[in-house]
Order: C-alpha cells, then structure tokens, then sequence
C-alpha cells in the first residue's frame, strides 16, 4: 500500500481540543443535567468560536450575493484572488491605501492561507512561534517537514519564544534566529495580549536586522479599542520589507461559518535570492486555491461600508462587554490575568498548578469548560484561557458560578 506522509505521524497537537470535548463529554455523563436546575448545565467559555448571530446590513449583502448568482446579468465564476473592489476596500479600509489590490489576497480565512503559506519557503526553514501559540503555526510546520523531530517538550526545528508574565507577554526577540520565518499574533490567541507600538517597532527592527519574515497575524485587529495600539504591522516603518499579514471576517463579522479572510504580501518583499515572495504567493494561490465563495465576498464588500464597519464595532464591543464581566470575576477572586481588553481572550494564572488540574477544577466546581493553556505550548502550563465568544446569559451565569465557587 502507499505510504503515509512521516510528517502526519509527527504531529502532537491537535489533541487539545478533542481531549476537551473528551472530558467535558465524560464529566457531563457522571454528572447529568437536570433540566429544571439551570446551575446544572455545562457553559462553554472553552472555544474561539463565534456565537452571535450576522448583523443586518452583512446579513442582507450574503442574501443578495447568493441571489445575483441565479441571475443572467449579475452572475459571476471565478474570481482567482477575489473581487477588485474587496481587495481595494481592504486596502482603503485597513491600510490607508498604502497597498494595490494585486498586494491584497483575498481567501476562505487566516488558517487556510496560514496553512499554505507553508508552502513558500520548505522544509529547511527555521520557524520561530511565540511560546504559548495558535496551534496551525506549529502543526502547519510540521505537516510541511519544517518542525522536525518531537523531542519532549517542543520540535526540535523551531524556536519558541516565551511570552510569560516576566516578560508582558512580549517575547526576549534576541533568541530569534537569523533568515527565520517568525509567527506572531496580536491581538494575542490565547494570551489576549495587544503589542505596543515600540514593541511591534522593536519586532519590525529585530526581523530586518536577522533578515527574518515575519507572518502577522492579526484575526484580532478590530477588538483594539486603545487608540495607541497598532491595527497592523504595517503601521510600523519598513514593516512591508519583512511581514506577510493575514487577517479574516471571523472573529469581527462573525464570518467563522462563512469563510472569508486575506493576506497582503507586499511588492518590496523578497527571498533572500531576490526573488518576489508576492509573485510566489501569487502562483501558489492560483495552483491550489480557486478563490473565494463570491456569496462570502458579497459580505465582505459590505462589511467595509460605514453601516458595515458599525455593525463589525457592535459585534466586537458585545464580546469584549463578556470579557469585561470574566475578567472582573477573576480579578475579584484575585486571579492574576492578561487580556480582555483589547481582545476575546483573558490569560489567568494558577502558580504552582497544573493547567489540566485547574481545568478539571473549574468544571468541576463550576460546571465551565474553559481551554488549558498548556495545550497552546510548554509556556502556558498554569494557565488557564477564558474565551468571551458566548450568549450573554451564558456568560454572565458562568461568572456568577465562578464567584460563587472557585477559590483562589
Ligand atoms: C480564529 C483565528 C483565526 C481565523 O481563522 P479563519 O480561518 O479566518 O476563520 C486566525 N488566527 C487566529 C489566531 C485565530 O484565533
């Protein structure tokens, strides 16, 4: 028979939230719901998983892009990197304009193009990640033969880069390597935590110096509501020498089921043999992707519109009015956390404790499924990430069980 590809066998992760499941599944069995009991029930705040409806004027924009389809006049195919006036849009609307739409690609979300982004530089590329990180960064290098060898605690083929409470949760950048591919999030999953401008300064000045490319990841842009906290890196000096960004509808519009993201690769970028990485990303896009769903597309353009842009601010603003209320609970209880600010994430800290042990604690006192941080990397043992992606009721019933019952 034809042989399995050795890198599958390598990978580790991808077992934190299966496990999850596995446990809330094997808790709530011992512990059955009573339906006239309303403490007895399982809330979620595990998931980075939006559960709030489309707004109307987004809403009304999908409906109309499906129904253009099934007519003569308005119907369109394929639209290879996707619809000029969405890729101009989010040049205009997120970048000041300073990108063509040929540097804007738009595609069916940040991980998938995070994913095939992969496919750019090969198996011999030093990786580095921010230590705890989004899981696709270190399972995507190692599906691409990048990772190497497991070795206990990490893959031998990548550089993690602790973000702890010492450091603000900004990683010590002289560890990173030189000709490196960097992944870096912020807004933070699973920290929560927002880079500053002089740290995103210090990031773009590391990467230029060691002639490393930095994949920006920043899914979380539109929860920022501190004025002085950069949007992009692009907003950085020479940022569009050394950085990819990928972004997506998701988590603002709620565009999680939809699919709807774009990455920009600015024209200046190059391999280290000169050659343009936008023109790759170019090729790569068109071998194996076809494009976005034109239905998806229809919301994003109206997405970027005034009424669309407002309906994106209401949508973050009810998540982070949740992580208000989460991280206040914490806070009385006086948990020591990160996050919620500035984005759907709250990063508490158990010292001492193992992050599965503060888990099992917390469903079983509360009866709330929260995420281990251990499961996002070897920095992250202690904590414990609260998600704010919940029905307002279900929240605010999870807090109220939280401080009634979890003791510091
Ligand atoms: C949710 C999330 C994404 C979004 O992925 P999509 O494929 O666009 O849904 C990207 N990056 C991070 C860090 C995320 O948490």
């Amino acid at each position: 028979m034809i042989q399995r590809n050795v890198n599958l066998s390598r990978l580790k992760a991808g077992y934190l939230f299966p496990e999850i499941a596995r446990r809330r599944r094997e808790f709530a069995a011992s512990h059955p719901e009573d339906p006239a009991k309303s403490e007895t029930r399982i809330i979620s705040l595990g998931v980075g998983n939006t559960t709030e409806p489309i707004l109307p004027v987004i809403d009304a924009a999908l409906v109309d892009g499906a129904r253009r389809l099934a007519v003569t006049e308005t119907y369109t195919g394929y639209t290879d990197e996707g619809f000029l006036e969405l890729r101009e849009g989010i040049s205009r609307v997120f970048y000041k304009n300073a990108f063509s739409a040929s540097e804007v690609f738009i595609s069916d979300g940040a991980k998938c193009d995070i994913g095939r982004l992969q496919l750019l530089f090969g198996a011999e590329t030093n990786v580095a990640v921010q230590d705890p990180s989004y899981p696709v960064y270190v399972d995507g290098s190692v599906l691409s033969g990048a990772a190497g060898e497991w070795s206990g605690e990490g893959y031998a083929g990548i550089t993690y880069l602790p973000c702890t409470a010492d450091n603000s949760y900004f990683p010590d950048l002289s560890r990173l390597g030189k000709n490196s591919l960097l992944y870096f999030c912020s807004p933070n999953n699973p920290t929560g935590a927002a880079a500053t401008r002089s740290q995103l300064e210090e990031l773009v000045a590391s990467a230029l110096e060691k002639r490393c490319l930095v994949v920006f990841d920043a899914a979380y842009a539109e929860y920022i509501r501190d004025p002085a906290l950069p949007k992009t890196i692009f907003e950085i000096d020479r940022a569009r020498e050394c950085a990819i960004e990928v972004n997506s509808f998701s988590k603002p519009a709620g565009f999680t089921g939809v699919r709807l993201g774009w990455t920009v690769v600015p024209k200046e970028l190059k391999y280290s043999g000169g050659e343009s990485v936008n023109a790759d990303w170019n090729r790569v896009m068109g071998t194996i992707f076809n494009g976005a769903s034109n239905i998806a597309q229809a919301g994003g353009i109206a997405a970027l519109t005034k009424e669309g842009l407002g309906e994106i601010r209401e949508l973050c603003d009810f998540y982070l009015g949740n992580a208000k209320r989460i991280r206040k609970v914490l806070e009385n209880l006086r948990i020591a956390c990160v996050g919620g600010d500035n984005s759907p994430y709250i990063w508490a800290r158990f010292p001492g404790k193992d992050s599965w042990d503060v888990f099992a604690e917390i469903l079983e006192k509360c009866r709330v499924v929260t995420t281990p941080g251990s499961g996002f990397g070897p920095s992250g043992q202690s904590f414990i990430r609260f998600s704010a992606f919940g029905h307002r009721g279900d929240v605010e019933e999870a807090c109220r069980r939280l401080a009634a019952n979890l003791r510091p």
